[in-house]
């Protein structure tokens, strides 16, 4: 086993905002060279099944994991369960009051941006939400599509963050609501791309230290969205607070040329893997 080369535990499909199905997804990877993969969708578990499936056939190890959506001080950060039972009923309870705020926020989305002179924005997103849950990446696909603007890019930042026009702000799990779903499903809870928040280094550590102290085991130290200099920032914080360290890509599907599945660099040394502690991984 070589390594963090290995391991992609961060990955979605289109039951989340991928573009794959996860037979699709499952085989990419595997054509990759990833020998354990995690499908982490956002907020929901449906493309499990499918996936640890394909991932038998393919002969790759599979991991059921969950991508939590979290308000935390007014910010959005994202938690990765790995190695939940998605048949846990706390967490399908949770994970269904947060699809329910996506629902209400896609109709908010959809009336600031018809203030904003843009009309049916959300009939026109749920087009591109292939399995039923609309994210703020099927209102930019939309938008695209309308020729608003030129990528998903360009469109997020005039249309769907903070302080612009289709900005609703979230009301997700807390921290500690969604660190015990996933502990309450025998999970893992991990916090996805840290670097991405773009918090001050007290807050980072404001973070760290309550997503260990309500009971957090790692953070991704190496993903898509990192440079290597974040990773080596990561993973001495990981170390700091005693937490482990992650390695995914954040996959989304083969429209995003500069991200593949597979190819992660290791983690750095000194950085516990999260999959130090699994069995070994034999095909599921
Ligand atoms: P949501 O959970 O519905 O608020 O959507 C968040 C998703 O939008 C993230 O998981 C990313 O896939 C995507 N996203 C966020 N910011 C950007 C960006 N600047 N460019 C492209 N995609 C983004
Ligand atoms: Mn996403
Ligand atoms: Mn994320
Ligand atoms: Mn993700």
């Amino acid at each position: 086993m070589n390594g963090a080369h290995a391991y992609d535990l961060h990955t979605h499909t289109y039951y989340s905002d991928g573009t794959l199905a996860p037979a699709e997804l499952v085989a990419r990877a595997a054509a990759n060279g990833v020998q354990v993969l995690a499908l982490t969708d956002h907020d929901v578990t449906d493309g499990l099944p499918e996936a640890r499936d394909a991932a038998a056939r393919a002969g790759i190890g599979f991991v059921p994991g969950v991508e939590i959506s979290v308000t935390w001080n007014s910010q959005t950060v994202h938690i990765v369960g790995l190695q939940i039972d998605s048949a846990d009923s706390d967490l399908q309870t949770g994970l269904q009051r947060l699809r329910e705020f996506r629902e209400w926020r896609a109709d908010e989305i959809g009336r600031r941006l018809a203030k904003a002179g843009i009309p049916a924005a959300t009939e026109g997103a749920r087009r591109f939400a292939q399995r039923g849950l609309v994210s703020r990446t099927h209102f930019a696909q939309f938008l695209v599509a309308s020729g608003e603007a030129r990528d998903l890019r360009a469109v997020f930042k005039r249309f769907l963050v903070r302080g612009k026009p289709g900005h609703v702000p979230g009301q997700w799990a807390s921290l500690e609501e969604a660190v015990a779903w996933i502990r309450g499903a025998g999970g893992q809870a991990v916090i996805a791309h840290p670097a991405r928040y773009r918090l001050t280094a007290t807050r980072v550590k404001k973070l760290l230290g309550e997503f260990r102290e309500v009971g957090g085991s790692a953070i991704e130290v190496v993903c898509g969205s990192h440079s290597r200099d974040d990773a080596f920032r990561f993973a001495q914080l990981a170390r700091t607070f005693g937490l482990l360290g992650s390695a995914g890509s954040d996959y989304h599907g083969p429209q995003n040329h500069y991200l593949d599945l597979g190819p992660l660099p290791p983690l750095p040394e000194g950085c516990t893997p999260v999959w130090q502690t699994w069995p070994p991984a034999t095909p599921a």
